[in-house]
């Protein structure tokens, strides 16, 4: 593997929003005159180097992947920073190297190195006419990176992009790299294991503990990921009044009496944006049919001025300055008018809808300026009690110069995955960098808590996150997760792979 030992002793997030203090960081490449598997297999022997000399020289390291998190998962106060984003091959997979027990198909998986952008596997899935199951926002993560915090878009019966993973390659120590799978659900061969040279692991607690481990459970090397046909999505955004009937579809999911573009047939995806200086005019709701994918349509076009139904609220966001209070209703009224584009309307008066695929509607996101994004999830029935004591907030704690915005997500399986509830309702709050929005977050946090809303926090975003609190949030499975961590890992890589957020967390 190429290793460029960069020297540079300090790291930024993407969002400049932080400034770490390290030791080093290195950008890391594939060998290109290797053939690929050789050149993986290369690369897996220098991470297993690299964490020799760290254990020896007692130098902690982290992976880092796209760097959008806004928590220092990604990174280690005067430790080693390794950038894995240029590890970016991928492999297909024969009918040799899947188990007898796999009952899927061998054609619609991809085993991916884990600094292969989601946007890289987007595009490379398209020419091949598959697609990813689901995918946040925006695509300019690593696979790597996206798994390990547990990203979702709002893709509400299946569920988070950690679900689609069905393997993991983790370099665990100096002398052990595992593939890890579910026993529960075999999916490779022993020839598959032989290639890539690996201790091969089938367990279905490790599995689920290492799948949302922020950095935590050693280097993942490789993401082995269940695609699907390739499908089109036909998109709207629209303005309704935040009524009955939409306050029970949130609560519930049902849409046998939506009224929404599609009447009530059951979207894949559908978000809500609430603007709280403009609740008269109603709420922003996006909603997305699955469609059978042909050539015959015109992809949606770079939204380069604000948000459109596959954009999240960064775009906009950086557009607002940090203004004096009284000016917030206006200046969001105003930027947001000029931004979301809610879908135009035919001659009846009914919304055009917008067709494209997931890599298409769900892209890489233009970021304008330095922003903050902090998310919650609760479970849906508490959707509407939670948008009251927001908008009661606003008003008291406020103003807040930015969206309130919510996404459904169907369970995670990850053990700390924290979309955790049957289904859960995903509160995104995004604004520009300010002091004073730290304070208006921690209220909102008391408020819940006041308030005996059950939630979790994004663990790449902007978060309060204690030992207490995670106790509270996810109980035993936090106890399960670290039992996981220990067996996998040996005393001194758990060093190595230790940060101080971790510690922070009561999670090292
Ligand atoms: C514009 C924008 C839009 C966003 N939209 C969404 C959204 O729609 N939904 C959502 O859920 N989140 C969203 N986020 C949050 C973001 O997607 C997550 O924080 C995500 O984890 C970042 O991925 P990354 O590749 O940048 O990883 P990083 O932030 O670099 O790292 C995340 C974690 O992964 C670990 N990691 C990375 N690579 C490896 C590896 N090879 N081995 C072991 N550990 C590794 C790091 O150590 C770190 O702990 C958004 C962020 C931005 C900036």
């Amino acid at each position: 593997m190429k290793i460029i030992k960069t020297r540079r002793n300090t790291w930024t997030n993407r969002h400049d929003t932080f400034t770490e203090n390290i030791k080093d960081l290195y950008e890391l490449g594939n060998e290109a005159d290797l053939d690929a598997l050789n050149s993986y297999n290369d690369a897996t022997r220098s991470f297993l180097n690299m964490i020799g000399e760290a254990i020896a020289t007692q130098t902690p390291l982290r992976s880092l992947g796209g760097g959008w998190s806004w928590t220092k998962i990604a990174t280690v106060h005067s430790g080693v920073m390794l950038d894995t984003k240029p590890l970016n091959t991928r492999f297909t997979i024969s009918k040799a190297s899947v188990s007898d027990a796999y009952t899927g198909d061998p054609g619609h998986l991809l085993f991916a190195q884990s600094g292969m952008s989601v946007q890289e596997i987007d595009e490379f899935l398209q020419e091949r006419g598959q697609s990813l199951k689901t995918t946040g926002a925006s695509n300019g993560q690593t696979i790597a990176g996206a798994i390990s915090t547990g990203v979702h878009g709002s893709a509400f019966d299946f569920g988070a992009m950690p679900e689609f993973v069905v393997g993991l390659h983790i370099v665990v120590g100096p002398t052990r790299h595992v593939y890890l799978e579910r026993a529960s659900a075999p999916v490779v061969s022993d020839a598959f294991i032989q290639n890539i040279r690996a201790e091969h692991i089938l367990d279905d607690d490790l599995f689920n503990a290492a799948l949302v481990s922020f950095g935590s459970f050693g280097i993942i090397h490789g993401v082995m990921i269940e695609t699907e046909d390739l499908f089109l999505l036909e998109t709207y955004m629209q303005q309704m009044p935040y009524d009955d009937s939409l306050k029970g579809i949130m609560e519930t999911l049902d849409f046998s009496n939506a009224k929404l573009p599609c009447g009530n047939e059951r979207p894949y995806h559908f978000s809500v944006l609430i603007n709280p200086y403009d609740m008269g005019k109603g709420v922003y709701v996006t909603s997305m049919y699955k469609r059978a994918y042909t050539k015959d349509y015109k992809p949606p076009v770079d939204n380069a001025a604000g948000i459109g139904p596959g954009d999240d609220a960064p775009t906009f966001i950086g557009l607002l300055t940090d203004s004096i209070p009284a000016l917030v209703p206006l200046l969001v009224n105003k930027v947001l008018g000029a931004s979301l584009a809610v879908s135009k309307l035919d001659a009846q008066n009914k919304p055009i809808r917008e067709l494209g695929t997931v890599g298409e509607i769900f892209k890489n996101t233009t970021l304008r300026g330095r922003l903050l994004s902090a998310a919650v999830g609760f479970p849906i029935n508490k959707a509407n009690q939670v948008i009251d004591l927001m908008l009661k907030a606003n008003k008291e704690i406020g103003p807040f110069a930015g969206l309130f915005s919510f996404r459904f997500v169907k369970q995670s399986t990850a053990t700390l995955g924290f979309t955790k509830f049957a289904h859960t309702c995903v509160m995104e709050l995004d604004a520009t960098y300010s002091s004073g929005i730290y304070n208006f977050y921690s209220q909102i946090w008391k408020t819940l808590e006041d308030n005996n809303i059950p939630f979790t926090f994004h663990w790449g975003k902007v978060n309060e996150l204690s030992p207490a609190r995670i106790s509270n949030m996810y109980g035993g499975a936090a106890t399960s997760w670290k039992a996981a961590r220990n067996k996998l890992l040996d005393a001194n890589s758990i060093k190595v792979f230790t940060n101080p957020i971790l510690q922070q967390w009561g999670l090292d």
